[in-house]
């Protein structure tokens, strides 16, 4: 895309610390680092989001995000990381070239998920319902579902319709997670 500044990033139009380079993806330096080492990891094609963007893309990408990760944790001494993505304007997207955040993170204890994003009491309360909407998601094509796991939603369900109060919502929540851990299974 003509006007968009990733693209010309990729085509080398205007500068950037490019710190990673292959076939398909590149990473550079944010121009306005919220943390030493600050990464954006972009596909050199075009697409405006993460979901528009093609299965053997996405496939790459986990690749790519993990490597560089690991070597900018290497690198600077960092103790943590977070990856960020923005996608759409709802969500605070302002480049419209799709990218990851890769944020080093530095110390002991940095703020957490809630400084960004402080909880929303209202998907709190309309947790079941949301997750009665939701679960089961569609399994990736070279995953499949386990049994068991189609069981233990059966009982989930049941469990959903019981509970009452905040403390069984955390506990449901917690399993629930746990649960859909085990739901997903690679092919063996
Ligand atoms: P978004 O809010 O879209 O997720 O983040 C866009 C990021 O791109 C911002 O962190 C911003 O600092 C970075 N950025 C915008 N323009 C440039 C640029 O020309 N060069 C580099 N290196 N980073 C940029
Ligand atoms: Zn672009």
């Amino acid at each position: 895309m003509t006007d968009c500044i990733f693209c010309k990033i990729v085509n080398k139009e205007i500068p950037a610390a490019i710190i990673y380079e292959d076939d398909i993806f590149i990473g550079f330096l944010d121009i306005n680092p919220r943390s030493k080492g600050h990464t954006l990891i972009i596909p050199k094609e075009h697409f405006e989001r993460y979901d528009e963007v093609p299965e053997q893309i996405q496939e790459g990408l986990g690749k790519v995000l993990h490597s560089i990760s690991k070597q900018l944790i290497e690198k600077l001494n960092a103790t943590g990381f977070n990856i960020l993505s923005n996608n759409g304007e709802s969500a605070g997207q302002v480049v419209k070239h799709v990218h990851f955040h890769i944020l080093p993170r530095y110390g002991e204890k940095g703020h957490s998920l809630e400084a960004a994003f402080p909880i929303d009491e209202q998907a709190k309360e309309e947790l079941q319902q949301t997750y009665n909407l939701l679960a089961p998601l569609q399994p990736v094509n070279h995953m499949k579902v386990a049994p068991e796991g189609i069981a233990h939603k059966e009982e989930n369900k049941e469990k959903q319709e019981n509970i009452k109060n905040e403390k069984e919502i955390k506990s449901f929540e917690e399993e629930t997670y746990l649960m859909d851990q085990r739901d997903i299974l690679p092919d063996s």
